[in-house]
Parts: structure tokens; C-alpha cells; sequence
């Protein structure tokens, strides 16, 4: 990413971050989800089919709209693999033309030259890959092997800024090969992060004391920044539950490609309104509510934005939240009475 492009895009972060600390009252990032299908199978993965067909231009970018309408300032779109979608450039162009920051999850197996050209474009801020190991297995085929002719395609050409993601946990056999994963994309020239990948219900594996030594040289290789916001990622490695507070549903939004807005992608189904129908009562509600999924949840981008409100606004329970309606139901019963 050329230099002054990348202290523009910081500059707006800045801005961003700042508007996030001044008000509560709108989305910081939400996830977008154009393309369920995807070209690998993961053995640990449960957001991918092998048959599903990108959602159509015209809904995506209402859903767009309706985000750029709540506030949100940053959208990332994933999957499934996005890449797959046919109006990729389209949706990314779409995102910036609505004044947002716009990212892109995606497993790097569709980067060409024309390609990442195409994706300069169209205005894309973000990518991160995640590779999980040198060499492909029965668990992931996003492997550095395979992989290094894209990164090295990324190095050339793209003008966005690249995350490369590593993991520890969930199965992966090799645990250094992180490390491995780590130096190679410090020398392209990218960004590198490391992440304990949940399980399928998004929760918490714990990790052996190999995985845990390897977790920290890693963490020590990649961004300082992501390190220092990352700090729940300690306690989740010791297996040790996290005190937080989860503000899915109101500052971190999931719209699936149904274009219903869940949690998050390990807790869809909770709220599961329809975008276009999602108001700042929803809103409300989900930033006052304390998910009981929290303590040993790692789902890093959820935990980043909710330091932003970790400090002010306490939660309460699903239960205490019902009671409050039913109070609030029936004082308005009592004034409407009188
Ligand atoms: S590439 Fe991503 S979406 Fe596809 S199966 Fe793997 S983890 Fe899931
Ligand atoms: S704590 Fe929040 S982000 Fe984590 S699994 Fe639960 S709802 Fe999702």
C-alpha cells in the first residue's frame, strides 16, 4: 500500500475512532456476507456452503444503504469466499461511494494481478487472509505453499493494506507452522496477526502448553497495535475465561447473506431481524444485552470494537432485560389506563 494512501486511511480510522468515543448510538463495523459458497472446506469452518448463488447486485447494495443509514462506519464483506461473488468490485465500490471503509475477508485462492488491478479500483481499504498451515492437510487447504504465488501477487500490486492471519487452535496439527506464516508475510511487507480459532459454536478450545509458547512468539512478530487490542487473546490461551462486554447486535452487526442481522457469525439466529427492519430500538436493545457466550468467546474483530464501549454502559442479562420490558410494559398500561 503506497504511503500516503495508507496515512489517508489512517487518518480516516482516526476519525472514525473518534465519532465511536463521542457516540454509542451507531455500528462500528458490521460483516456482510454477499457469497455463503465457498471453494474449500474447512474442517473446522460452519459459515460455507457449496451451493448457495451470490446474492443478487441490487439487494446487496440496498443492504448497504440501510447500513451507511444506521451510522455504521466500516464494512467488511466475507462469506463464504466473497472473491466468488461476480460484482465484487461492484459491492466495494458501492461501500466507499457511501462513505464507508471497506474491507474484505477473503481465502486468497482468486488473486490475480488482474484481479487485485480490478480490486485497486474499485477503492478497497482492507484484506486479510487467513493461512492456516505450510502445507495443505485434511483440515485446510489455506496453506502457505499454495498461497505464496497470491501473496507474492499482493506485494506487487495491491494498493490496499494486506492482514495475513494465522491460527493456533482448532485442530491444526502444526502449530509452528504459524510462525512460519508469521515471518513470511513480515517480509512482503504485510501486516500479520495471530488468532485461537473458536469452535463450532464459537467458544473457546483450550490450547497445549506447545501451542501456547508458539501463540506468543508469533504475537510478538506481528502488529503492536492488534497486539495491544488483543490482550483477551492471554486469557484465552491460559483457557481462562474473559470478562467483557459484548455489544454484538448494535456496534458489531453480522448480516447474513439472508441479509438478517444475527450476533455474530457463531451466534446467528440471535436477533435475526431483517435488516431493512432493524431499527435503533434493536439497537439498543442488543448493546444493553450481555451475551452468556462472552467469557470464552474469540472472535477478535467483536472484542476490538467493544473496547471502544467496555468502559461505560454495564449490561444486563437476557433475563433482567425482559423483566425491565414487562415493568416498562405495564407502567405505559397503568399511564394509558389513567
Ligand atoms: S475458506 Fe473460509 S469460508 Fe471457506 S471453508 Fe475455509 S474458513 Fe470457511
Ligand atoms: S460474545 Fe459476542 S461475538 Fe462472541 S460469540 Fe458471543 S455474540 Fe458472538
Amino acid at each position: 500500500m503506497r504511503k500516503t494512501k495508507f496515512l489517508k486511511l489512517k487518518l480516516r480510522e482516526a476519525g472514525f475512532i473518534t465519532r465511536a468515543l463521542l457516540s454509542s448510538r451507531h455500528p462500528v463495523l458490521a460483516h456482510l456476507i454477499p457469497m455463503r459458497r465457498c471453494n474449500l472446506a474447512c474442517g473446522y469452518c460452519n459459515e460455507y456452503d457449496h451451493s448457495s448463488q451470490p446474492v443478487p447486485l441490487d439487494v446487496v447494495k440496498k443492504r448497504i444503504d440501510k447500513l451507511a443509514q444506521l451510522g455504521t462506519s466500516i464494512v467488511t464483506i466475507s462469506g463464504g469466499e466473497p472473491m466468488m461473488h461476480p460484482q465484487l468490485d461492484e459491492i466495494v465500490q458501492h461501500i466507499r461511494l457511501r462513505g464507508m471503509i471497506a474491507g474484505l475477508i477473503s481465502n486468497g485462492y482468486y488473486f490475480t494481478p488482474d484481479r487485485i488491478k480490478r480490486l485497486n479500483k474499485a477503492g478497497l481499504e482492507y484484506l486479510q487472509i487467513s493461512i492456516d498451515n505450510v502445507e495443505p492437510d485434511e483440515v485446510s487447504r489455506k496453506s502457505l505453499r499454495i498461497l505464496d504465488k497470491k501473496l507474492r501477487y499482493l506485494s506487487d500490486y495491491a494498493d490496499f493494506h494486506v492482514n495475513i492471519n494465522s491460527v493456533i487452535g482448532g485442530g491444526i496439527k502444526k502449530p509452528e507452522d504459524a510462525l512460519a506464516v508469521a515471518r513470511r508475510a513480515v517480509e512482503l511487507g504485510f501486516s500479520s496477526t495471530v488468532g485461537v480459532i473458536h469452535d463450532h459454536d464459537g467458544t473457546l478450545k483450550p490450547l497445549s502448553e506447545r501451542e501456547k509458547s508458539i501463540f506468543q512468539e508469533v504475537k510478538k512478530l506481528g502488529n503492536k497495535d492488534h497486539a495491544r487490542l488483543n490482550w483477551f487473546q492471554d486469557s484465552i490461551a491460559e483457557g481462562k475465561p474473559y470478562k467483557w462486554r459484548c455489544r454484538a447486535g448494535a456496534r458489531y452487526l453480522y448480516v447474513c447473506e439472508d441479509g438478517l442481522v444475527h450476533w455474530c457469525s457463531q451466534q446467528r439466529g440471535y436477533p435475526g431481524i431483517p435488516l431493512e427492519q432493524y431499527t435503533m430500538e434493536d439497537f439498543d436493545r442488543e448493546y444493553k444485552t450481555e451475551k452468556w457466550c462472552a467469557p470464552t468467546c474469540t472472535l477478535q474483530c467483536v472484542h476490538q470494537v467493544g473496547i471502544l464501549d467496555n468502559w461505560r454502559d454495564p449490561q444486563k442479562t437476557p433475563a433482567e432485560m425482559a423483566q425491565e420490558r414487562k415493568s416498562k410494559e405495564a407502567l405505559n398500561g397503568i399511564l394509558r389506563t389513567d
